[in-house]
């Protein structure tokens, strides 16, 4: 395994990381399995953004045996209320369920602190200035020791800009691949993803671009979620490319970022920690990306999902994600594949269930037409 900083924190990470949201879908024995694959390959950062009690305990007792090689990104304002995650800034919520993420754990600290997913600019600089007394919360945890240090996640690289700046975020958990780098920031969506044509080409975008150059110049570290823009950037029929790239491609795209430390890979079992973990041992030739980019995107990302969770809750009690990524398979197929079909016939509230309301819209960072997706969807599955 190869080991950076993380940024002026003190800590060495590993490039590969574990990013553990897929363990949702994992029995206990398949999520000790992974940590304990992981633990024995050198991995040794591991970020835990879920709220479901559910998933942290499994998680927690996964990681006891192996805990002080860990480096985990515990996030603050991820909570879960009536059964579902939501995202929230008031400590009434936030407070308990950081000390839940703690005692699920089985951990007094978590190494990393993460200011969970901001990609207003504006939410930031409120938050920044005190508003519902969140910024105190963090500095409080800091001072207690139940943070080692201070991170936070955005997909906005305007968001990260600022926290690089601010002097007081020290790790960025950020999306970066070879897609997304290429798409200037906006807090309009449609204009940050819709003309994805008109980019094409012209590299990284150079706001991007700033935010690695700073990141780099300040100590702060980048660890990257979105390494494979959700699986597509691994299909031929889902990549904005045309062509499937490998994991080792993605992978070594986002550590050749400057400022990038790790790369947290989300696993579906242990066969896909393998494939990455196979990165290390890849040659050059394994590793170019280049090829691929030189042959430049074709189409926008805009509107499609990337399965990361951020639009719950659900006023109906539909896991969201979960029925997109459900949608997506089977519509890989003639036909709905029964173990798809019982797979979401299972799920407690389906796309049928839907009621249209559009609350969950603006919580998605990508822009997905939700409630249009789940009248799909229940087209597709009859229910
Ligand atoms: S539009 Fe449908 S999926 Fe979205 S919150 Fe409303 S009921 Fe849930
Ligand atoms: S609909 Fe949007 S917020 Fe919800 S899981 Fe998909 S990409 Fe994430």
């Amino acid at each position: 395994m190869e080991y950076r900083p993380l940024g002026t924190t003190g800590l060495e990470a590993s490039v590969i990381g574990f990013g553990a949201e897929w363990i949702e879908k994992m029995d206990a024995v398949e999520v000790r399995a992974l940590a304990d694959r992981c633990a024995a390959a050198g991995v040794n950062i591991v970020d835990c953004w879920m709220s479901d009690p559910a998933v942290r305990s499994a998680l927690g007792a996964a990681l006891e045996p192996t805990r002080e090689r860990w480096i985990i990104q515990g996030h603050i304002g991820s909570t879960w209320q009536d059964g579902q995650y939501v995202r929230t800034r008031d400590l009434a919520h936030v407070r308990p369920a950081f000390e839940d993420l703690l005692t699920r754990l089985r951990t007094d600290h978590v190494e990393l602190g993460m200011i969970h997913f901001v990609d207003d600019p504006a939410e930031l600089r409120a938050l920044m200035a005190g508003e519902h007394g969140f910024m105190d919360y963090v500095r409080q945890l800091k001072a207690e020791g139940k943070i080692g240090h201070v991170g936070l996640s955005t997909h906005n690289p305007e968001v990260a800009q600022l926290a690089a700046e601010c002097g007081e975020v020290e790790v960025i958990l950020f999306s970066v691949n070879p897609a997304f780098d290429l798409m200037p920031p906006s807090d309009d969506l449609n204009t940050l993803f819709g003309d994805y044509e008109g980019v094409a080409g012209d590299g990284i975008d150079p706001v991007r671009a700033r935010l690695y150059a700073t990141c780099e110049q300040r100590g702060v570290a980048l660890t990257v979620m979105k390494g494979y823009a959700g699986g597509r950037l691994l299909s031929a029929d889902t990549s904005p490319f045309g062509v499937a790239l490998t994991p080792a491609q993605c992978l070594h795209y986002a550590l050749t970022r400057p400022a990038v430390a790790s790369v947290l890979a989300g696993f579906e079992g242990v066969a896909q920690l393998e494939e990455a973990l196979a990165y290390l041992d890849a040659t050059s030739e394994e590793r170019d990306y280049a090829s691929v980019l030189a042959s430049a995107p074709r189409h926008a990302w805009y509107g499609q999902c990337t399965y990361c969770g951020h639009c719950a809750p659900c006023s109906a009690g539909i896991n969201i994600a979960l029925a997109n990524k459900y949608a997506d398979l089977a519509a890989l197929h003639d036909e709905v594949p029964a173990s798809v079909q019982a797979h979401y016939e299972a799920m407690a509230a389906t796309a049928g269930d839907c009621t249209g309301c559009e609350a969950c819209e603006p919580r998605c960072p990508f822009g997905v037409a939700i409630a249009a997706r789940m009248t799909q969807t229940a087209a597709l599955f009859g229910c």
